[in-house]
């Protein structure tokens, strides 16, 4: 195996696999890439742990067209994602997103904002209760002043086939997994020169990609920078309902943050705590009373049928935080220009996999944006403590 890559990725879930395919697939990158996970079973990633659903209901124009990018490579994920005529089954189901308002802020806030997604092309609308209580009546609709929904373009898919899908067609197209984990990097006038690894390998590098999830902070100590990116808890229930809902059911997010939606035949959902402390790197544990004490009284107060419900199943999960502002941390900084960040994406990181791969194999290969410029989500405004301000974190 070889002991020099052109690109070499520290993580291979998601982003790190979103990386190497664009890379591979571009015809104008001519060079190598190794890719470095220490578990090939994904089994304490947030990639095999998150609930699958992309939005065009952001706030922020660079976030709408990032997803909306997905939204694309969804369309023609077949054929993006073909080895040999075969393809992942996605099982993409478009249900779209329902905010609920449960003041006339939250009501005026979701106005303002879905200007912004109109300009974007995104064409969400606004409903009354009236509306809501028609096109949603298991509801109960007099508990809110309104609310906002998505396009069906909007919903849920299978997130191990779609990361699957771009990571076996990066494998075929020349990308190389190596199963071991990244303890150190080398540094030499400014420049990342390649990582060390637990086994002892030295591995060389044109470009070092921080793909590491909620590590990430981690990797970045080792170029000695710091990375407002640690672990926060979020835990996921499946519930099962004793009375069959016959309508769609949207991702619905109630004015208190708690989500749900449908998954197959029962319902999926969860939280942010109260308080949402960073946890440890090694803690997946599920926080068993969330359900009982904050989702299952807010569910039952929007929708009156789940007040009989039943847990099915719950997992533990780690969202990639980012402290500053919940959002995208992308490009380099000046004192290691070629060590490229891809971390923070806090609850969104699947759907924006594909234009963040896409992206980073721009600044790689041309040293700049093409498609979509991301500018706005480099490092310089952590340094400079600007936060890009999107209203709608879930
Ligand atoms: C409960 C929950 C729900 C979510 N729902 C959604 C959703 O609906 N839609 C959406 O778009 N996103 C969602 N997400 C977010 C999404 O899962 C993540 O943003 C995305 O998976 C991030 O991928 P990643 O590759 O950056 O990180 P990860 O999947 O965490 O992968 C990081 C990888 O880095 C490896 N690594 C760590 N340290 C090292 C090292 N030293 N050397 C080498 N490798 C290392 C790890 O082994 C791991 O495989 C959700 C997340 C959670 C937890």
């Amino acid at each position: 195996m070889s002991d020099a890559y052109d690109v070499v990725c520290v993580g291979g879930a998601a982003i790190g696999a979103a990386v190497a395919y664009y890379l591979t697939e571009n015809p104008d990158f001519d060079g190598t890439v190794g890719i470095i996970e220490p578990d090939p079973s994904y089994e304490l990633a947030q990639t095999s742990r998150a609930q699958n659903s992309i939005r065009e209901q952001f706030s922020h124009p660079v976030n709408i067209a990032i997803s909306q990018y997905g939204l694309d490579f969804i369309d023609n994920f077949v054929e993006n994602t073909e080895v040999e005529g075969q393809a992942p089954e996605l099982n993409y189901r478009g249900t779209g997103y329902l905010f609920l308002a449960g003041t006339d802020d939250d009501l005026a806030l979701f106005h303002e904002q879905m200007l912004v997604q109109h300009e974007c092309g995104a064409m969400t609308r606004m409903l009354t209760p009236a509306e809501v209580a028609a096109e949603f009546p298991y509801m109960d609709a007099t508990q809110i002043v309104g609310a906002r929904m998505g396009t069906m373009r909007e919903g849920s898919f299978d997130g191990w086939a779609f990361f699957q899908g771009y990571r076996q067609r990066a494998i075929h197209s020349g990308a190389t997994y190596i199963t071991d984990r990244v303890i150190d990097i080398d540094i030499a006038a400014g420049r990342a020169t390649g990582v060390v690894l637990e086994s002892g390998r030295r591995i060389a590098a044109g470009h070092v990609v921080n793909a590491a999830g909620p590590r990430a902070r981690l990797i970045a100590e080792m170029v000695g920078l710091d990375l407002p990116v640690e672990p926060r808890a979020r835990t996921s229930f499946v519930f099962d309902c004793r009375t069959k809902i016959e309508h769609n059911v949207p991702l619905t997010i109630t004015p208190e943050g708690v989500h749900f939606r449908r998954e197959q035949h029962h319902f999926m959902t969860g939280a942010v705590p109260d308080p949402d402390p960073a946890i440890a790197y090694d803690d997946w544990d599920v926080r068993p009373d969330e359900f009982e004490e904050q989702i299952w009284p807010t569910v039952a107060k929007y929708v009156p049928v789940f007040d009989q419900i039943g847990q099915v199943t719950a997992w533990g999960g780690q969202y990639a935080y980012n402290t500053l502002d919940h959002n995208l941390i992308i490009g380099a900084a000046p004192e290691v220009a070629n060590f490229i960040f891809a971390n923070g994406f806090s609850g969104h990181g699947l759907q924006q996999g594909p234009a963040v791969g896409r992206a980073v194999n721009e600044l790689i290969t041309y040293g700049e944006f093409r498609t979509i410029d991301m500018s706005v989500l480099s490092y310089e405004r952590i340094r400079r403590n600007e936060p890009v301000h999107e209203k709608v974190v879930i």
